[in-house]
């Protein structure tokens, strides 16, 4: 029999498998006084060739989110599967290998070595890990990120949105099954930024990848198939095919709290009889 699905777990699809899933997790940094709860409990599985946005106001645990379902960093309870295999409990060599295989990563600083050209950086990983690329797949992911006419250039020539397409189509390299992508274009002007949204979405329609990005954009959101909202450490809502208006409009009522504000004042009851407020009349 295959692994239980959490009952709960958000942005499931029906009957569709998960690339990556979580039960009861929960990420705490410092003890005592100091201690900060990161994740609190959270169930959640990644549906597998579906581009899936994790947002939420900052400090919500969105890259730790990332993290522990990457196998970057360690839980404090519950448990993590990368695809079929549960991560919790595996050896620093064993998630390291697990990583190198099946996760790529892009951050918000493209990290590219400076004395590399392109088609060095995004193949560096390939060679430090001593595998021969895929040259196949490669030529695909460069034309996708349409690169082909960039891989002698060296990072200083190009724009930061190439760069930022460089790094991608490094994470790509390896084929993994996954792509972490956190706040991938919140370094870049609208225009780039869009180039690198285009890229992620094309990974996921035309070469079959899947893909979770950080972000607190709801313009970035709008290309996802999914969006998660993250808060105090919690899923706290999801929506499909999520627009930047609504998006937007999602955000705006969080941002307000879970509860409308009361109406009437707290405090000494006030002598007045309760009931609504007095309305305006319409005209007429
Ligand atoms: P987000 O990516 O949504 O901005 P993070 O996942 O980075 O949020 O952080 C969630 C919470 O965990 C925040 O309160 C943050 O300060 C805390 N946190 C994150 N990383 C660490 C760390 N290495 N040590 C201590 N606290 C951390
Ligand atoms: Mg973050």
């Amino acid at each position: 029999m295959s692994t239980p699905v959490p009952g709960e777990a958000r942005g499931t699809t029906a009957g569709g498998e998960a690339a990556a899933r979580a039960v009861a997790l929960v990420k705490t940094y410092g003890t005592g006084e100091a201690q900060v709860v990161a994740l609190d409990g959270v169930d959640v599985a990644i549906g597998r060739g579906r581009f899936t946005a994790v947002m939420g106001p900052s400090g919500s645990g969105k890259s730790t989110l990332m993290h522990c379902l990457a196998g970057l960093d360690t839980v404090s309870a519950g448990r993590v599967w990368l695809g079929d295999r549960e991560i919790t409990g595996l050896d620093d060599r064993q998630l390291t290998r697990l990583r190198r295989d099946h996760v790529g990563f892009v951050f918000q600083s493209c990290n590219l070595l400076p004395t590399l050209t392109a088609e060095e950086n995004i193949t560096l990983p390939l060679d430090i890990a001593g595998r021969v690329p895929d040259r196949e797949w490669l030529h695909e992911v460069i034309g996708t990120l349409r690169l082909g006419d960039r891989l002698r250039h060296r990072p200083s020539q190009l724009s930061g949105g190439q760069q930022q397409r460089v790094a991608c189509a490094r994470a790509l390299a390896a084929r993994p099954a996954l792509i972490f992508a956190d706040e991938p274009t919140g370094n870049l002007d609208s225009r780039s930024g869009l180039e690198v949204l285009r890229f992620l979405r094309a990974a996921v329609d035309d070469l079959g990848q899947t893909v979770v990005m950080v972000t607190h954009d709801p313009n970035a959101a709008a290309h996802a198939d999914l969006a998660l909202y993250l808060a105090d450490g919690r899923i706290v809502d999801e929506m499909t095919r999520p627009t930047a208006e609504s998006v937007l409009r999602r955000m705006q009522v969080f941002a307000a709290g879970p509860r409308p504000a009361p109406t009437a004042p707290t405090g000494p009851a006030p002598d007045r009889p309760p009931g609504p407020a007095p309305r305006h009349h319409r005209n007429g």
